[in-house]
């Protein structure tokens, strides 16, 4: 199934952000599944338009530290939206901002953002009932307990899985993160939790792991915590990517052998056509995306382990031919 409700289309840039997330994305990534020869006549089978579910307090509180989630509901989300957008420079200065350009105050984008989480809690119910769904948002795995960071305010992937675990619908589940970006706030979150289970393969250098290992305070950064299985790629080793998924699959299964669900952390950022400059460590081309994605999907497929995806990073005018090639090869098998 695709969970993508074409009323959520938003850009960043009506709140003056301007950082490259091209809607167009979701909306190229769906109009070349409605023109495929198979997939166009049968739309109303594989295609779900609506968001209902809602994020509410406590679901942020079975993730969130309750002082942060405060500070989301108070005057001080500005600050927090400013810091977890990178939006201000050490010196005052805005960075990939500019609010004379914004139409929107900057403090309704919060309420985007928990129906973007809303849309992935909706993702994994889907992925129990068919088995399969794949989310035309999501993916704020660099949200921690009680900071936003990485364009991520709040994780919306702990905060589904813990909700799932909550109704007693889940018990066990696995996070595969194939984003350019280590998934370090998911790590962090998951770290003591024997029942979810995370990999994440990522640039080996650069963001999120180019930050000092304490802040100023003498307080480790979370972003080093490792996640259960962690396969940093080096600048030039795209070639062994996939053989190194391939036995990181295989590792995180012998750590947690089952699962009731598996999040797949989908971000199209390792693209070599990406246009985000913190990206550029991870250059795939769309052969190996490809690759990388069926991969995935034949390892949950061959285990009956439903998969609910989610977008998640992916970055300039490209990115949605990562998503088109896959998902116009998987949705026929559905
Ligand atoms: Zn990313």
């Amino acid at each position: 199934m695709i969970l993508y409700d074409p009323r959520q289309a938003h850009s960043l840039r009506e709140f003056g952000i301007l950082i490259p997330v091209e809607e167009s994305r979701a909306r190229e990534t769906f109009a070349r599944l409605c023109s495929h020869p198979l997939l166009g006549p049968r739309r109303a089978v594989w295609h779900i338009d609506r968001i209902q579910e809602r994020i509410t307090r406590e679901d942020l509180l079975r993730v969130h530290a309750p002082g942060y989630v405060s500070r989301l509901e108070s005057e001080r989300l500005e600050e927090e939206i400013l810091r977890a957008f990178e939006l201000l420079l050490p010196d005052g200065g805005w960075n990939r901002y500019d609010p004379r350009l914004a139409r929107l105050p900057l403090r309704e984008l919060f309420a985007r953002i928990l129906e973007r989480a809303a849309g992935t809690l909706q993702c994994g119910r889907i992925a129990l009932q068919t088995g399969f769904c794949f989310y035309f948002g999501g993916g704020m795995h660099h949200a921690q307990r009680d900071f936003g960071a990485g364009f991520c305010l709040v994780n919306d992937l702990v905060v589904a899985l813990r909700r799932l675990q909550t109704e007693g619908r889940i018990r066990n589940a696995w996070v595969i993160d194939v984003d350019a970006h280590k998934g370090d706030g998911t790590a962090a979150l998951t770290a003591d939790d024997p029942t979810i289970a995370t990999l994440s393969i990522h640039m080996a250098a650069g963001w999120p792991l180019d930050q000092p290992p304490v802040d100023a305070r003498g307080n480790p950064n979370p972003s080093f915590i490792p996640s259960t299985i962690d396969l940093p790629i080096a600048a030039g080793e795209e070639a062994d990517y996939n053989v190194r998924l391939r036995e990181g699959l295989s590792r995180l299964e012998a750590e947690q052998p089952s699962a009731d669900l598996a999040l797949v952390v989908c971000g199209a950022d390792p693209y070599e056509k990406d246009e985000l400059p913190s990206t550029a460590g991870l250059r795939l081309s769309l052969a190996q995306l490809f690759e990388r994605d069926r991969l995935v999907w034949e390892f949950l497929r061959a285990r009956g382990v439903p998969g609910a995806w989610v977008m998640a990073g992916g970055y300039g005018r490209e990115s949605w031919r990562v998503y088109a090639q896959f998902l116009a090869w998987a949705l026929p098998q559905i």
